[in-house]
């Protein structure tokens, strides 16, 4: 295991462009249920997946409606606002200062990554503090709308204040696309790097999963040398993938992964940013 760190820690040394790909695993050290794990919050309610199949369909039918019932019930995910980051959010947004990691592309809606101080993160799956117009994409700090008091005075939907489109909750609901920049600016960090970290996911969840298979099916050029001493032409995997979650997954099996570094996220990240440092030094 140590070793498998030690070899992390040079990967991302030696690497020109890394990126960080993370997932639920990141967030249970902080005390974040996951959905579908042992207590997952799928698992231990599945009316309430169920009904979260119908709220994209409720937005777009009745954006009134899908506010009401945002607004009556309580949130799934908890109070998120007194959730802290823990020490695996801290070792990434290290890497990201040390100017190896580029950018976070979290399926978290969590802000996290945000609040232990990554600047550029990109919210996959939306974020939990913030709205969304689905007219043209702004989003809006959700504190900034006074939403329990729209309700009050039925103003209901909240409107954009750049174009004046419906606003919806920036997290993606299921059966909606993911909002085209992100997207857009995900598969192409995909297609950049030479590193990619995967933290706590299994990547299973299109079309999130579609990042780390686009990646590894990326080839370079490479010149050897053959038997009779002349230059080829050959070609070889373009990116380095590393990952690191709880238990051998998909891309484990796959060969998606270069190698899995198995254990907790909030202790391996940073045990790899101490053997990093060591290495600088
Ligand atoms: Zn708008």
């Amino acid at each position: 295991m140590e070793d498998l760190i030690e070899r992390a820690a040079r990967d991302l040394v030696n690497s020109r462009y890394a990126i960080a790909l993370t997932g639920a695993g990141m967030s249970t050290e902080s005390g974040i249920p996951d959905f579908r794990g042992p207590s997952g919050v799928w698992t231990k309610d599945p009316d309430a997946e169920k009904r979260a199949y119908q709220t994209y369909h409720t937005f777009l039918a009745n954006p009134k409606d899908y506010w009401e019932e945002r607004l009556s019930g309580p949130s799934l995910l908890g109070d998120l606002e007194a959730i802290k980051p823990n020490p695996g959010h801290y070792a990434l947004a290290e890497l990201e200062n040390e100017g190896i990691v580029k950018t976070v592309i979290t399926q978290n809606v969590d802000n996290l990554h945000q609040r232990a101080g990554t600047k550029n993160v990109l919210d996959y799956h939306g974020n939990a503090f913030k709205l969304r117009c689905a007219q043209c994409n702004a989003r809006f700090d959700s504190k900034e709308y006074e939403l329990p008091k729209l309700r009050e005075e039925g103003e209901l939907p909240p409107l954009c204040r750049k174009c004046g489109g419906i606003l919806k909750a920036d997290i993606v609901h299921f059966r909606e696309p993911i909002p085209s920049d992100v997207a857009q600016q995900s598969l192409e960090e995909a297609w950049k790097c030479d590193l990619m970290l995967i933290c706590g996911t299994s990547a299973v969840v299109y079309p999130f999963a579609e990042l780390p298979r686009l990646a590894r099916q990326r080839k370079v050029e490479k010149e050897s040398r053959t038997e009779a001493g002349l230059y080829a032409v050959g070609e070889s995997p373009a990116v380095t993938i590393i990952e690191l979650n709880a238990e051998p997954t998909p891309l484990t099996e796959d060969g998606i992964s270069d190698y899995l570094i198995q254990g907790k996220t909030g202790q391996m990240l940073p045990k790899m940013v101490e053997a990093l440092k060591g290495i600088r030094r």
